[in-house]
């Protein structure tokens, strides 16, 4: 990639506006840190109302141009293929920068780049087979059709977690339908979706179809929730943000999309495959550090097991090979930031002041440097009453609770304000059927676990959010719905009474 953006350490990066680089108006950077070195390695620019007002400008305008909304559907899938193919073409370079800017494992970062392409061609696929209907409409001499149009300009709103991958789920579905985009990445990570904007501009997508405004969220991000050029706002973070996302959203009248936090149960039932059931709770709760939206953070095991159980999670959490994120044989790298490290201790601490006990971890490893590192840890006898059981840690902990019966734990794992994800292990089909119509959860996993698919939709009930993304339902989150009703009966009507037949 033969770009700006595969060369930024040490420099600084600007906004990506209307096909083109732009400086913040104010003129301001932000230095973005590697946390694998605690220490900051490129800037970004400091975008702010007046750059989110020309970036919604510049969408708005790409909306009207004949050289967005006058391509048919099958040269707009043509441009995402391209798109995937270079995406394809430049796997291994978006993978390093995602694991430089937010320190997830290299071998997870190449991972979700290798799968980005399948993405963009699974919703390339769809842009000519999204139609709408031909009604039976009860009037004579009348015809009655739908047609599903893009909404407009998109507010897309991404946290630092897995930055990448979480703007793609918004900007495949939205280019594919023919809507235009503007990103607001974490301050945090913002480099990938500047490199996804540049590909997008190097497959041929016209200026002003995806823009990105970099910048922090109490600034840039408000500033793009309050605008009122933005058709709908699609927002992945945190539930109290998301509060303020909603309540912008409904000034505006518009609707939202919002992806928040979990605190999701992942259960193992006395008749489950110990070693798979244990393997699915480890890699489920300490991938990306923990930092995953569906982290299966409460691990409920059923009475008879839980010491045999808490035994092995806690284990395998000690074999866990911890270390810097370009090394290729590291199972877990450091938290994206050091205030996410601080958050992760204070939890510890209160687990143990609410009485639960460490089986494992608890504390940061011995690495050299100043990365920002923490052990997998692991709370026997933790209660999901306890705080460390209610919260959403975003690291790498997992509170082991034991249940009693079914009802017991459909009473337990229900007891929660979020409502992301749950996983069962079972060999049980009845039961897990059982389960997983009783969970209150977006996504149920069975004898697996954090096993996605652009096939499949996903999104929270509860303070997890609402609205969809994957699959077809990622469609009708960024279309609407107009209705044409056309009278060629050739009949003079009635002009001041509805006309009922
Ligand atoms: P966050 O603090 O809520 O930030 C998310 C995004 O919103 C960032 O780009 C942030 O910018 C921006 N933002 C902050 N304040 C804003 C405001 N007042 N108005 C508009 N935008 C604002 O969340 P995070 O800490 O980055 O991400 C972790 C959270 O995301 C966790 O709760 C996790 O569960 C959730 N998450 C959910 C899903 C899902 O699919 N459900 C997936 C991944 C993550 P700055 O970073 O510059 O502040």
């Amino acid at each position: 990639m033969k770009t700006a953006v595969s060369r930024i350490a040490g420099r600084r990066t600007d906004l990506f506006v209307h096909g083109a680089w732009r400086k913040p108006s104010a003129g301001r950077y932000f230095a973005s840190y590697d946390p694998s070195a605690g220490a900051p390695w490129y800037e970004a620019a400091d975008g702010g109302e007046a750059d989110v007002d020309a970036a919604v400008g510049a969408a708005a305008q790409a909306l009207r141009d004949a050289a967005w909304n006058g391509i048919t559907p099958t040269r707009r899938g043509d441009l995402m293929r391209r798109l995937a193919g270079l995406i394809d073409d430049n796997k291994e370079h978006l993978a390093q920068l995602e694991t430089r800017d937010n320190g997830k494992i290299i071998a997870e970062t190449r991972a979700q780049t290798g799968y980005l392409s399948d993405y963009f061609n699974y919703f390339a696929g769809m842009a000519d087979k999204v139609h709408g209907e031909v009604l039976p409409i009860n009037k004579t001499g009348m015809l009655n059709f739908t047609v599903r149009e893009p909404v407009g300009v998109v507010g897309v709103i991404v946290p630092w977690n897995s930055p990448l991958s979480i703007l793609a789920t918004a900007l495949a579905p939205c280019l594919a339908v023919g809507n235009t985009v503007v990103a607001k990445p974490s301050e945090h990570t913002p480099a990938s979706a500047l490199a996804m904007a540049e590909l997008c501009m190097e497959a041929g997508f016209p200026a002003g179809v995806f823009n990105v405004v970099t910048g922090f969220g109490e600034s840039a991000g408000q500033a793009l929730t309050r605008h009122p050029g933005v058709a709908k706002i699609a927002f992945t973070g945190g539930t109290d943000t998301g509060r303020k996302v909603a309540s912008n959203a409904a000034a505006n009248l518009i609707p939202c999309a919002l992806e928040l936090g979990g605190k999701s149960p992942h259960v193992i039932f006395d008749d489950a495959d110990p070693e798979r059931a244990v393997n699915g709770v480890v890699a489920g709760v300490f991938a990306a550090a923990g930092q995953t939206c569906v982290a299966g953070s409460r691990c409920f095991v059923q009475e008879s097991v839980y010491d045999r159980i808490v035994e092995r999670v806690a284990a395998r959490a000690r074999e866990v090979r911890i270390g810097h994120p370009f090394d290729e044989s590291v199972q877990l790298g450091p938290l994206a930031l050091r205030a996410q490290l601080e958050k992760v201790e204070r939890y510890v601490q209160y687990g143990l002041d609410e009485g639960a006990t460490l089986a494992a971890g608890g504390e940061r490893p011995a690495i050299d440097g100043n990365g920002w590192y923490f052990r997998p840890t692991v709370f026997a006898g933790a209660r999901n009453d306890m705080k460390i059981a209610r919260d959403e840690i975003f690291g790498p902990v997992v509170c082991m609770i034991s249940f009693g019966d079914e009802a017991d734990l459909i009473a337990q794992a229900n007891d929660s304000v979020y409502g992301l994800a749950a996983g069962v292990w079972t060999r049980d089909i009845d039961r897990a059927l059982r389960f997983a119509r009783a969970v209150d959860a977006g996504t149920v996993w069975v004898n697996t676990y954090r096993s996605a698919s652009f096939v499949s939709p996903a999104g929270g009930f509860k303070w997890s959010g609402y609205g969809k993304h994957n699959g077809f339902e990622a469609i009708r989150e960024f279309t609407r719905v107009k209705s044409v009703v056309i009278d060629h009966s050739g009949l003079g009507r009635d002009a001041f009474v509805i006309q009922l037949k």
